[in-house]
Protein backbone atom coordinates (compact mmCIF):
# COMPACT_ATOMS: atom_id res chain seq x y z
CA UNK A 1 0.00 0.00 0.00
CA UNK A 2 1.18 3.52 -0.93
CA UNK A 3 2.17 5.76 2.33
CA UNK A 4 0.73 9.02 2.72
CA UNK A 5 2.47 11.54 4.05
CA UNK A 6 1.98 14.88 5.83
CA UNK A 7 2.72 18.52 6.28
CA UNK A 8 4.36 19.64 9.52
CA UNK A 9 2.55 22.87 10.77
CA UNK A 10 1.80 24.52 14.27
CA UNK A 11 3.55 21.22 16.22
CA UNK A 12 2.02 18.54 14.32
CA UNK A 13 2.22 16.39 11.49
CA UNK A 14 -1.48 16.94 9.60
CA UNK A 15 -3.00 16.75 6.56
CA UNK A 16 -3.61 19.25 4.24
CA UNK A 17 -6.81 21.63 4.27
CA UNK A 18 -7.32 21.43 0.30
CA UNK A 19 -6.96 17.03 0.72
CA UNK A 20 -5.33 16.82 -2.43
CA UNK A 21 -2.34 14.52 -2.91
CA UNK A 22 0.23 14.04 -5.45
CA UNK A 23 2.36 10.73 -5.86
CA UNK A 24 6.32 10.41 -5.41
CA UNK A 25 7.73 8.42 -7.86
CA UNK A 26 11.31 6.89 -8.38
CA UNK A 27 13.29 8.38 -11.82
CA UNK A 28 14.66 4.94 -12.71
CA UNK A 29 11.66 3.11 -12.43
CA UNK A 30 8.21 5.01 -12.63
CA UNK A 31 6.27 1.86 -11.34
CA UNK A 32 7.91 2.47 -8.25
CA UNK A 33 5.36 4.76 -5.94
CA UNK A 34 7.56 6.37 -3.02
CA UNK A 35 4.66 7.65 -1.58
CA UNK A 36 1.45 10.30 -1.34
CA UNK A 37 2.57 13.84 -0.42
CA UNK A 38 0.13 16.55 0.17
CA UNK A 39 -0.71 19.22 -2.55
CA UNK A 40 -1.29 21.84 -0.09
CA UNK A 41 -3.01 25.40 -1.12
CA UNK A 42 -2.98 28.71 0.84
CA UNK A 43 -4.86 28.39 3.54
CA UNK A 44 -2.06 25.54 4.77
CA UNK A 45 0.78 28.42 4.16
CA UNK A 46 -1.26 30.65 6.54
CA UNK A 47 -1.21 28.48 9.37
CA UNK A 48 2.36 27.72 8.77
CA UNK A 49 3.08 31.53 9.22
CA UNK A 50 1.62 31.96 11.91
CA UNK A 51 2.90 29.07 14.25
CA UNK A 52 6.39 29.87 12.63
CA UNK A 53 5.62 33.54 14.35
CA UNK A 54 4.73 31.64 18.10
CA UNK A 55 7.37 29.95 17.10
CA UNK A 56 9.72 32.67 16.59
CA UNK A 57 8.88 34.79 19.43
CA UNK A 58 10.58 32.46 21.86
CA UNK A 59 13.63 31.14 19.64
CA UNK A 60 14.23 34.29 18.91
CA UNK A 61 15.04 34.82 23.28
CA UNK A 62 16.56 31.10 23.15
CA UNK A 63 20.66 31.82 23.32
CA UNK A 64 22.93 31.12 20.45
CA UNK A 65 24.85 28.76 22.11
CA UNK A 66 21.86 26.82 23.32
CA UNK A 67 20.29 27.09 19.52
CA UNK A 68 23.63 25.61 18.23
CA UNK A 69 23.78 22.74 20.64
CA UNK A 70 20.32 21.97 19.05
CA UNK A 71 22.09 21.64 15.78
CA UNK A 72 25.14 20.05 17.04
CA UNK A 73 22.54 16.92 18.00
CA UNK A 74 21.10 17.41 14.45
CA UNK A 75 23.87 16.81 12.50
CA UNK A 76 25.26 13.58 14.97
CA UNK A 77 20.92 12.25 13.95
CA UNK A 78 22.28 12.54 10.12
CA UNK A 79 25.72 10.19 10.93
CA UNK A 80 23.59 7.77 12.68
CA UNK A 81 21.14 8.23 9.61
CA UNK A 82 23.47 8.64 6.73
CA UNK A 83 22.87 5.85 5.31
CA UNK A 84 19.03 4.97 5.22
CA UNK A 85 18.66 9.30 4.26
CA UNK A 86 20.72 8.39 1.13
CA UNK A 87 18.67 5.32 0.11
CA UNK A 88 15.70 7.31 0.10
CA UNK A 89 16.95 10.19 -1.69
CA UNK A 90 18.70 8.18 -4.49
CA UNK A 91 15.52 6.28 -5.04
CA UNK A 92 13.71 9.34 -5.14
CA UNK A 93 15.80 11.44 -7.07
CA UNK A 94 18.04 9.30 -9.14
CA UNK A 95 21.76 10.47 -8.24
CA UNK A 96 24.06 7.57 -7.12
CA UNK A 97 24.73 6.48 -3.84
CA UNK A 98 27.94 8.13 -3.24
CA UNK A 99 26.69 11.21 -4.30
CA UNK A 100 23.46 11.35 -2.00
CA UNK A 101 25.99 10.03 0.76
CA UNK A 102 27.98 12.76 -0.47
CA UNK A 103 24.67 14.92 0.12
CA UNK A 104 24.06 14.00 3.62
CA UNK A 105 27.53 14.37 4.27
CA UNK A 106 27.41 18.11 3.11
CA UNK A 107 23.87 18.18 5.52
CA UNK A 108 26.51 16.71 8.23
CA UNK A 109 29.13 19.37 7.97
CA UNK A 110 27.10 22.98 7.98
CA UNK A 111 25.25 21.13 10.74
CA UNK A 112 28.63 21.24 13.04
CA UNK A 113 29.64 24.66 10.94
CA UNK A 114 26.37 25.97 12.80
CA UNK A 115 26.91 24.79 15.96
CA UNK A 116 30.12 26.31 16.29
CA UNK A 117 29.06 29.41 15.35
CA UNK A 118 26.57 29.97 18.48
CA UNK A 119 29.03 30.99 20.22
CA UNK A 120 30.70 33.31 17.48
CA UNK A 121 27.71 35.51 15.66
CA UNK A 122 30.44 38.13 16.23
CA UNK A 123 29.05 42.05 16.23
CA UNK A 124 31.49 44.68 17.08
CA UNK A 125 32.86 47.08 19.54
CA UNK A 126 34.18 50.10 17.41
CA UNK A 127 35.97 53.47 19.05
CA UNK A 128 32.99 56.02 19.15
CA UNK A 129 34.49 59.59 17.55
CA UNK A 130 33.22 61.28 21.14
CA UNK A 131 34.90 60.88 24.55
CA UNK A 132 32.67 58.66 27.24
CA UNK A 133 30.98 57.33 24.33
CA UNK A 134 30.55 53.63 23.06
CA UNK A 135 29.49 52.06 19.90
CA UNK A 136 29.07 48.41 19.33
CA UNK A 137 26.42 46.53 16.91
CA UNK A 138 25.19 43.38 17.36
CA UNK A 139 23.04 40.54 15.31
CA UNK A 140 19.41 40.04 15.76
CA UNK A 141 17.25 37.34 14.30
CA UNK A 142 14.59 38.42 11.74
CA UNK A 143 11.34 36.09 11.98
CA UNK A 144 9.94 33.88 9.57
CA UNK A 145 12.39 32.24 6.74
CA UNK A 146 10.84 31.18 3.62
CA UNK A 147 12.99 28.36 2.11
CA UNK A 148 12.18 27.61 -1.36
CA UNK A 149 14.47 24.51 -2.34
CA UNK A 150 15.20 22.04 -5.95
CA UNK A 151 15.23 18.96 -6.41
CA UNK A 152 18.78 18.44 -6.90
CA UNK A 153 20.34 18.30 -3.53
CA UNK A 154 17.50 17.36 -1.74
CA UNK A 155 19.33 17.37 1.65
CA UNK A 156 22.24 19.46 1.29
CA UNK A 157 20.63 22.30 0.02
CA UNK A 158 17.78 22.55 2.60
CA UNK A 159 20.67 22.27 5.43
CA UNK A 160 22.83 25.31 3.63
CA UNK A 161 19.46 27.39 4.50
CA UNK A 162 17.73 26.18 7.30
CA UNK A 163 20.47 25.79 9.58
CA UNK A 164 22.30 29.26 9.39
CA UNK A 165 18.48 30.64 9.37
CA UNK A 166 18.01 28.50 12.43
CA UNK A 167 20.89 29.25 14.17
CA UNK A 168 20.48 33.04 13.73
CA UNK A 169 17.02 32.53 15.67
CA UNK A 170 14.28 32.71 13.06
CA UNK A 171 11.80 30.27 12.75
CA UNK A 172 11.49 28.43 8.97
CA UNK A 173 8.93 27.38 6.70
CA UNK A 174 10.44 24.69 4.24
CA UNK A 175 8.90 24.40 0.80
CA UNK A 176 10.92 21.61 -0.87
CA UNK A 177 10.67 20.55 -4.28
CA UNK A 178 7.95 18.78 -5.85
CA UNK A 179 10.24 15.95 -6.72
CA UNK A 180 12.07 15.44 -3.76
CA UNK A 181 9.16 15.88 -0.50
CA UNK A 182 10.92 12.15 1.16
CA UNK A 183 14.04 13.62 2.02
CA UNK A 184 12.57 16.82 3.17
CA UNK A 185 10.07 14.95 5.22
CA UNK A 186 13.48 12.86 6.97
CA UNK A 187 15.16 15.98 7.67
CA UNK A 188 12.09 17.62 9.87
CA UNK A 189 11.92 14.34 12.04
CA UNK A 190 15.58 14.95 12.88
CA UNK A 191 15.02 18.45 13.15
CA UNK A 192 11.85 17.77 15.67
CA UNK A 193 14.25 14.33 17.19
CA UNK A 194 17.27 16.87 18.06
CA UNK A 195 14.87 19.40 20.26
CA UNK A 196 14.27 21.77 18.34
CA UNK A 197 10.84 23.18 19.91
CA UNK A 198 8.25 22.25 17.13
CA UNK A 199 6.55 25.52 16.15
CA UNK A 200 10.01 26.51 14.95
CA UNK A 201 10.27 24.49 11.47
CA UNK A 202 6.90 24.11 9.64
CA UNK A 203 6.93 22.01 6.54
CA UNK A 204 4.28 22.71 3.76
CA UNK A 205 4.80 20.16 0.52
CA UNK A 206 3.27 21.73 -3.14
CA UNK A 207 3.27 23.24 -6.13
CA UNK A 208 5.92 25.81 -6.33
CA UNK A 209 3.10 28.17 -8.05
CA UNK A 210 0.85 27.62 -5.00
CA UNK A 211 2.73 26.89 -1.81
CA UNK A 212 5.93 28.45 -2.94
CA UNK A 213 3.75 31.58 -4.32
CA UNK A 214 1.93 32.11 -1.01
CA UNK A 215 5.10 31.68 0.85
CA UNK A 216 6.99 35.00 -0.95
CA UNK A 217 3.51 36.99 -1.16
CA UNK A 218 2.93 36.77 2.55
CA UNK A 219 3.37 39.92 4.13
CA UNK A 220 4.33 38.03 8.07
CA UNK A 221 7.44 36.43 5.78
CA UNK A 222 10.14 38.67 5.85
CA UNK A 223 13.00 36.90 4.06
CA UNK A 224 12.86 34.16 1.37
CA UNK A 225 15.89 32.21 -0.02
CA UNK A 226 15.33 30.43 -3.01
CA UNK A 227 17.98 28.13 -5.20
CA UNK A 228 16.20 26.90 -8.28
CA UNK A 229 15.67 28.17 -11.80
CA UNK A 230 16.51 32.01 -13.11
CA UNK A 231 12.46 31.91 -14.38
CA UNK A 232 11.17 31.07 -11.16
CA UNK A 233 14.03 33.34 -9.53
CA UNK A 234 13.10 36.27 -11.69
CA UNK A 235 9.13 36.11 -10.39
CA UNK A 236 10.10 35.55 -6.54
CA UNK A 237 12.52 38.77 -7.08
CA UNK A 238 10.07 40.61 -8.29
CA UNK A 239 7.55 40.04 -5.58
CA UNK A 240 9.78 40.52 -2.96
CA UNK A 241 11.42 43.83 -4.61
CA UNK A 242 7.69 45.49 -4.46
CA UNK A 243 7.13 43.78 -0.64
CA UNK A 244 10.32 44.95 0.69
CA UNK A 245 11.82 41.49 1.50
CA UNK A 246 14.85 40.31 1.83
CA UNK A 247 15.97 37.64 -0.52
CA UNK A 248 18.98 35.43 -1.74
CA UNK A 249 18.74 33.74 -4.96
CA UNK A 250 20.96 31.14 -6.37
CA UNK A 251 20.01 30.48 -10.10
CA UNK A 252 21.52 29.13 -13.03
CA UNK A 253 25.11 28.54 -14.12
CA UNK A 254 26.76 27.94 -17.47
CA UNK A 255 30.22 26.48 -15.72
CA UNK A 256 32.96 26.01 -18.20
CA UNK A 257 36.25 24.03 -17.78
CA UNK A 258 39.44 25.30 -19.00
CA UNK A 259 41.75 22.73 -20.22
CA UNK A 260 45.08 24.63 -21.62
CA UNK A 261 47.96 23.04 -23.77
CA UNK A 262 50.00 22.22 -21.04
CA UNK A 263 47.30 20.60 -18.93
CA UNK A 264 47.90 17.05 -17.34
CA UNK A 265 45.74 15.40 -19.72
CA UNK A 266 44.97 12.54 -18.15
CA UNK A 267 43.75 14.77 -14.64
CA UNK A 268 41.44 17.18 -16.59
CA UNK A 269 39.59 13.82 -18.37
CA UNK A 270 38.72 12.66 -14.85
CA UNK A 271 37.80 16.15 -13.53
CA UNK A 272 35.47 16.53 -17.14
CA UNK A 273 33.50 13.33 -16.74
CA UNK A 274 32.90 14.33 -13.09
CA UNK A 275 31.98 17.80 -13.89
CA UNK A 276 29.57 16.83 -16.59
CA UNK A 277 28.10 13.66 -15.82
CA UNK A 278 27.68 13.69 -12.01
CA UNK A 279 24.59 14.33 -10.82
CA UNK A 280 23.60 13.48 -14.76
CA UNK A 281 24.19 16.96 -15.72
CA UNK A 282 21.92 18.55 -12.81
CA UNK A 283 23.95 20.63 -10.62
CA UNK A 284 24.40 24.45 -10.71
CA UNK A 285 28.18 24.17 -10.84
CA UNK A 286 27.75 20.97 -13.29
CA UNK A 287 30.72 21.68 -16.30
CA UNK A 288 28.71 22.02 -19.42
CA UNK A 289 31.01 23.66 -21.59
CA UNK A 290 34.74 22.22 -21.67
CA UNK A 291 36.65 25.11 -23.44
CA UNK A 292 40.12 23.33 -25.14
CA UNK A 293 42.88 24.74 -26.71
CA UNK A 294 43.43 24.20 -30.11
CA UNK A 295 46.74 22.32 -29.97
CA UNK A 296 45.08 19.41 -27.27
CA UNK A 297 41.88 19.87 -28.62
CA UNK A 298 41.71 16.90 -30.81
CA UNK A 299 43.37 14.36 -28.50
CA UNK A 300 41.61 15.71 -25.26
CA UNK A 301 37.93 15.44 -26.89
CA UNK A 302 39.09 11.88 -28.34
CA UNK A 303 39.96 10.77 -24.73
CA UNK A 304 36.43 12.63 -23.31
CA UNK A 305 34.22 10.79 -25.80
CA UNK A 306 36.22 7.52 -25.29
CA UNK A 307 35.53 7.30 -21.07
CA UNK A 308 32.03 9.03 -22.01
CA UNK A 309 31.08 6.24 -24.03
CA UNK A 310 31.70 3.42 -20.82
CA UNK A 311 30.11 4.96 -18.66
CA UNK A 312 27.49 2.57 -16.91
CA UNK A 313 23.61 4.49 -16.97
CA UNK A 314 21.62 2.50 -14.53
CA UNK A 315 19.46 3.07 -11.23
CA UNK A 316 21.34 4.85 -8.35
CA UNK A 317 20.94 2.16 -5.97
CA UNK A 318 23.01 -0.17 -8.17
CA UNK A 319 26.57 -0.42 -7.26
CA UNK A 320 27.67 -0.59 -10.77
CA UNK A 321 25.95 2.40 -11.96
CA UNK A 322 28.30 5.64 -12.62
CA UNK A 323 24.99 7.92 -13.92
CA UNK A 324 21.60 7.87 -12.91
CA UNK A 325 18.53 9.29 -14.69
CA UNK A 326 17.19 12.79 -15.04
CA UNK A 327 14.87 14.15 -12.65
CA UNK A 328 11.52 13.46 -14.47
CA UNK A 329 9.78 13.77 -17.78
CA UNK A 330 10.37 17.52 -18.18
CA UNK A 331 14.03 17.00 -17.75
CA UNK A 332 14.12 14.78 -20.64
CA UNK A 333 12.43 16.60 -23.05
CA UNK A 334 14.46 19.78 -22.47
CA UNK A 335 17.64 18.10 -22.95
CA UNK A 336 15.66 16.53 -26.25
CA UNK A 337 15.19 19.59 -27.52
CA UNK A 338 18.22 21.18 -26.86
CA UNK A 339 20.10 18.26 -29.09
CA UNK A 340 17.81 19.53 -31.82
CA UNK A 341 19.02 22.93 -30.96
CA UNK A 342 22.56 22.05 -31.05
CA UNK A 343 22.18 20.54 -34.22
CA UNK A 344 20.16 23.25 -36.06
CA UNK A 345 23.06 25.51 -35.09
CA UNK A 346 25.66 23.37 -36.48
CA UNK A 347 27.28 21.33 -33.29
CA UNK A 348 27.85 18.01 -34.27
CA UNK A 349 27.10 15.00 -31.71
CA UNK A 350 29.85 12.93 -30.92
CA UNK A 351 28.80 10.58 -28.61
CA UNK A 352 24.77 10.32 -26.91
CA UNK A 353 22.58 12.73 -28.28
CA UNK A 354 19.62 9.87 -27.50
CA UNK A 355 18.27 7.72 -24.64
CA UNK A 356 20.00 4.24 -24.10
CA UNK A 357 18.59 1.43 -26.24
CA UNK A 358 18.57 -1.01 -23.25
CA UNK A 359 15.28 -2.17 -22.78
CA UNK A 360 16.48 -2.14 -18.72
CA UNK A 361 16.19 1.45 -18.29
CA UNK A 362 13.04 1.77 -20.57
CA UNK A 363 10.89 2.71 -17.69
CA UNK A 364 13.03 5.76 -16.24
CA UNK A 365 14.28 8.85 -17.24
CA UNK A 366 17.67 8.14 -18.65
CA UNK A 367 19.53 9.68 -21.39
CA UNK A 368 23.02 8.99 -22.84
CA UNK A 369 25.98 10.68 -21.48
CA UNK A 370 26.33 13.52 -24.56
CA UNK A 371 29.39 15.20 -26.05
CA UNK A 372 28.71 18.61 -28.96
CA UNK A 373 31.93 18.92 -31.07
CA UNK A 374 32.14 22.40 -33.08
CA UNK A 375 30.15 24.48 -30.70
CA UNK A 376 31.07 27.92 -31.62
CA UNK A 377 30.71 31.20 -28.75
CA UNK A 378 27.11 32.31 -28.87
CA UNK A 379 25.19 28.87 -29.86
CA UNK A 380 21.84 28.99 -27.77
CA UNK A 381 24.18 25.45 -26.57
CA UNK A 382 26.66 27.37 -25.26
CA UNK A 383 24.90 29.80 -23.93
CA UNK A 384 21.70 28.49 -21.92
CA UNK A 385 21.90 26.33 -19.18
CA UNK A 386 20.47 22.42 -20.19
CA UNK A 387 20.70 21.07 -17.01
CA UNK A 388 21.37 17.87 -17.61
CA UNK A 389 24.30 15.12 -19.27
CA UNK A 390 25.26 17.67 -22.06
CA UNK A 391 29.12 18.77 -22.52
CA UNK A 392 29.60 21.43 -25.19
CA UNK A 393 33.74 21.44 -26.33
CA UNK A 394 34.47 25.09 -27.66
CA UNK A 395 38.15 24.96 -29.59
CA UNK A 396 40.02 28.15 -28.42
CA UNK A 397 43.35 29.39 -29.68
CA UNK A 398 44.66 30.65 -26.30
CA UNK A 399 44.08 31.80 -22.97
CA UNK A 400 42.99 34.94 -22.88
CA UNK A 401 40.50 33.87 -25.71
CA UNK A 402 38.93 30.87 -23.19
CA UNK A 403 38.52 33.95 -20.45
CA UNK A 404 36.69 35.50 -23.19
CA UNK A 405 34.63 32.70 -24.31
CA UNK A 406 33.85 31.90 -20.54
CA UNK A 407 32.80 35.15 -19.45
CA UNK A 408 30.45 35.66 -22.20
CA UNK A 409 27.62 34.04 -20.73
CA UNK A 410 24.94 35.69 -18.82
CA UNK A 411 25.74 33.61 -15.77
CA UNK A 412 28.44 33.51 -13.81
CA UNK A 413 28.71 30.70 -10.91
CA UNK A 414 31.57 28.17 -10.92
CA UNK A 415 34.57 28.18 -13.14
CA UNK A 416 37.88 25.96 -13.74
CA UNK A 417 41.31 25.86 -15.61
CA UNK A 418 43.46 23.38 -15.85
CA UNK A 419 47.30 24.12 -16.31
CA UNK A 420 50.41 23.33 -14.97
CA UNK A 421 51.61 27.41 -15.33
CA UNK A 422 51.24 29.41 -12.56
CA UNK A 423 50.78 32.59 -14.21
CA UNK A 424 48.03 31.11 -16.02
CA UNK A 425 46.40 30.14 -12.86
CA UNK A 426 46.74 33.43 -11.28
CA UNK A 427 45.07 35.32 -14.44
CA UNK A 428 42.14 32.91 -14.42
CA UNK A 429 41.55 33.63 -10.80
CA UNK A 430 41.39 37.14 -11.11
CA UNK A 431 39.90 37.35 -14.54
CA UNK A 432 37.09 34.61 -14.61
CA UNK A 433 33.96 36.15 -13.97
CA UNK A 434 32.12 33.56 -11.53
CA UNK A 435 31.60 33.40 -7.91
CA UNK A 436 34.00 29.94 -7.66
CA UNK A 437 36.92 29.07 -9.53
CA UNK A 438 38.69 26.13 -9.12
CA UNK A 439 42.40 25.33 -10.19
CA UNK A 440 43.56 21.90 -11.83
CA UNK A 441 39.99 20.62 -10.22
CA UNK A 442 36.01 20.32 -12.13
CA UNK A 443 33.66 22.92 -11.25
CA UNK A 444 31.91 21.22 -8.67
CA UNK A 445 33.34 20.65 -5.38
CA UNK A 446 32.23 23.17 -2.88
CA UNK A 447 33.12 22.66 0.64
CA UNK A 448 29.94 23.54 3.42
CA UNK A 449 32.58 26.14 5.28
CA UNK A 450 33.29 28.59 2.20
CA UNK A 451 31.18 31.05 1.10
CA UNK A 452 28.99 29.53 -1.89
CA UNK A 453 27.24 31.59 -5.13
CA UNK A 454 27.10 33.53 -8.36
CA UNK A 455 27.86 36.39 -10.07
CA UNK A 456 25.99 37.93 -12.76
CA UNK A 457 22.44 36.27 -12.97
CA UNK A 458 23.30 33.67 -11.32
CA UNK A 459 22.54 35.48 -8.10
CA UNK A 460 21.80 38.61 -6.51
CA UNK A 461 24.47 39.07 -4.40
CA UNK A 462 24.47 36.93 -1.82
CA UNK A 463 26.24 33.99 -0.90
CA UNK A 464 25.13 30.59 0.54
CA UNK A 465 27.57 28.86 3.44
CA UNK A 466 30.53 29.76 4.88
CA UNK A 467 30.32 32.32 7.34
CA UNK A 468 28.95 35.55 4.94
CA UNK A 469 25.25 33.51 4.74
CA UNK A 470 25.02 34.60 8.65
CA UNK A 471 24.66 38.48 7.88
CA UNK A 472 21.78 37.09 5.28
CA UNK A 473 19.91 35.80 8.04
CA UNK A 474 20.64 38.10 10.62
CA UNK A 475 20.18 41.57 10.86
CA UNK A 476 22.72 44.20 12.27
CA UNK A 477 21.55 46.34 15.19
CA UNK A 478 23.64 49.72 16.23
CA UNK A 479 23.89 50.43 19.45
CA UNK A 480 25.68 53.67 20.94
CA UNK A 481 25.65 54.45 24.86
CA UNK A 482 26.52 57.64 25.05
CA UNK A 483 28.12 57.94 29.42
CA UNK A 484 29.30 61.72 29.42
CA UNK A 485 26.00 63.12 30.93
CA UNK A 486 25.64 65.88 28.94
CA UNK A 487 24.40 66.41 25.04
CA UNK A 488 27.13 65.74 22.51
CA UNK A 489 26.92 65.96 18.75
CA UNK A 490 27.78 63.34 16.19
CA UNK A 491 29.90 65.20 13.67
CA UNK A 492 29.97 68.64 15.21
CA UNK A 493 31.12 68.38 18.87
CA UNK A 494 34.29 66.15 17.72
CA UNK A 495 37.65 68.59 18.89
CA UNK A 496 41.16 66.85 19.61
P1 LIG B 1 14.16 23.49 -11.02
O1 LIG B 1 14.11 23.63 -12.50
O2 LIG B 1 15.53 23.43 -10.44
O3 LIG B 1 13.23 22.48 -10.44
P2 LIG B 1 12.28 25.55 -10.23
O4 LIG B 1 12.58 26.99 -10.20
O5 LIG B 1 11.23 25.05 -11.12
O6 LIG B 1 13.69 24.90 -10.50
O7 LIG B 1 11.93 25.02 -8.78
C1 LIG B 1 12.69 25.32 -7.63
C2 LIG B 1 11.75 25.47 -6.44
O8 LIG B 1 10.92 26.62 -6.66
C3 LIG B 1 10.79 24.30 -6.25
O9 LIG B 1 10.62 24.06 -4.86
C4 LIG B 1 9.51 24.82 -6.88
O10 LIG B 1 8.36 24.19 -6.35
C5 LIG B 1 9.56 26.28 -6.48
N1 LIG B 1 8.74 27.19 -7.32
C6 LIG B 1 8.37 27.02 -8.62
N2 LIG B 1 7.62 28.07 -9.03
C7 LIG B 1 7.51 28.93 -7.99
C8 LIG B 1 6.88 30.21 -7.80
N3 LIG B 1 6.20 30.81 -8.76
N4 LIG B 1 6.99 30.80 -6.59
C9 LIG B 1 7.71 30.22 -5.60
N5 LIG B 1 8.32 29.03 -5.71
C10 LIG B 1 8.24 28.37 -6.90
Amino acid sequence: MTETFKNFIAGDWVAPTTGAYFENRNPADWDDVIGCFPRSGPEDVALAVASAQRGFATWSRTPAPIRGEVLHRVGDLLVQRKEEIARAMTREMGKVLAETRGDVQEGIDTAHYAHTEGRRLFGRTVPSELRNKWAMSFRRPIGAAGLITPFNFPLAIPTWKMFPALLCGNAVLFKPAEDVPLTAHLLVEILLAAGLPPEVVQLVHGEGSVVGRAMVEHPEVPLISFTGSTETGSIIGTTCGRMHKRLSLEMGGKNAMLVMDDADLDLALDGALWGAFGTTGQRCTATSRLIVHERVHDRFVQMVCDRAQRLRLGPGLDDQTEVGPLINEDARTKVERYIGVGRAEGARVLIGGERPPDKRLERGWFYRPTVLGGVRPGMRVEQEEIFGPVLSVIKVGSLDEAIRVNNDVKYGLSSSLYSRDVNAAFRAMTDLDTGITYVNAPTIGAEAHLPFGGVKQTGNGHREGGWEVYDFYSETKVVYVDFSGKLQRAQIDTEV
